[in-house]
């Protein structure tokens, strides 16, 4: 699906910074919406619905699965996650930037419905710090950092199929990193053609 706006895809092992990432991003970029996912896991801490996730039952998210309105959904740790056709759509098809923060099995279903989405891959700086920031962030058991941390295997070894890695070992780079692949994907000839098509027509550029 070719649409105007721009679609960008973060995925990374719990733990490795991604959600303080986009949220940064988020807040420095006025032309980037984030789509709000479903999910059938109980809300963590200070999570609200339809701020985080849209929290369903498994009920609910099957039958929404069935209809198909989802444009990807994956299970992950166990809960059913799923990003929903309503909303993301409509917004790259009116030109706005969306980013989806979702895992590896997500992005690389969103890759196939559009090509154009630009894949990143966030990785902790080693296996030691993934594990520490799992502990200091301080919201789940022992046996669920540890399922995290088994998890993180396989997904670390899907990075190869992103188009960009960023390493999260200090922050600020990092974000600057994500930045950095935000906008010079916006200045890549197709995506300015989709985004500019009045201007490349005036230029009588095709
Ligand atoms: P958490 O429970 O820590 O919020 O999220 C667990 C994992 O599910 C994270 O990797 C997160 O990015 C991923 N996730 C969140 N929303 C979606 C979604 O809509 N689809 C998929 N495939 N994964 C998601």
């Amino acid at each position: 699906m070719e649409t105007p706006g721009n679609l960008f895809v973060v995925a990374a092992p719990s733990g490795a910074g991604k959600s303080s990432l986009v949220k940064a991003l988020l807040e420095l970029d006025s032309h980037l919406g984030v789509s709000v996912s479903h999910t059938t896991r109980a809300p963590r801490g200070q999570e609200q619905d339809g701020r985080e996730y849209h929290f369903v039952t498994p009920e609910v998210f099957q039958a929404m699965a069935d209809r198909g309105e989802f444009f990807e959904w994956a299970e992950v740790h166990g809960r059913c996650y799923g990003t929903s056709r309503v909303g993301i759509e409509a917004r790259l098809m009116a030109g706005e930037d969306v980013i989806l923060e979702i895992d590896w099995q997500g992005a690389l279903q969103i890759k196939q419905i559009f090509p154009h989405a630009v894949l990143i891959f966030i990785l902790p700086p080693s296996w030691q710090e993934l594990e520490q920031r799992l502990k200091r962030r301080g919201e789940d058991q022992p046996d669920v950092i540890a399922l995290r941390m088994a998890n993180a295997r396989t997904e670390v070894a899907q990075a190869r199929h992103f188009d960009f890695v960023i390493i999260n070992s200090l922050f600020e780079t990092a974000l600057f990193d994500l930045k950095t692949v935000v906008h010079s994907q916006r200045l890549k000839y197709a995506a300015q053609r989709r985004a500019k098509s009045q201007v490349f027509a005036a230029l009588d550029i095709s």
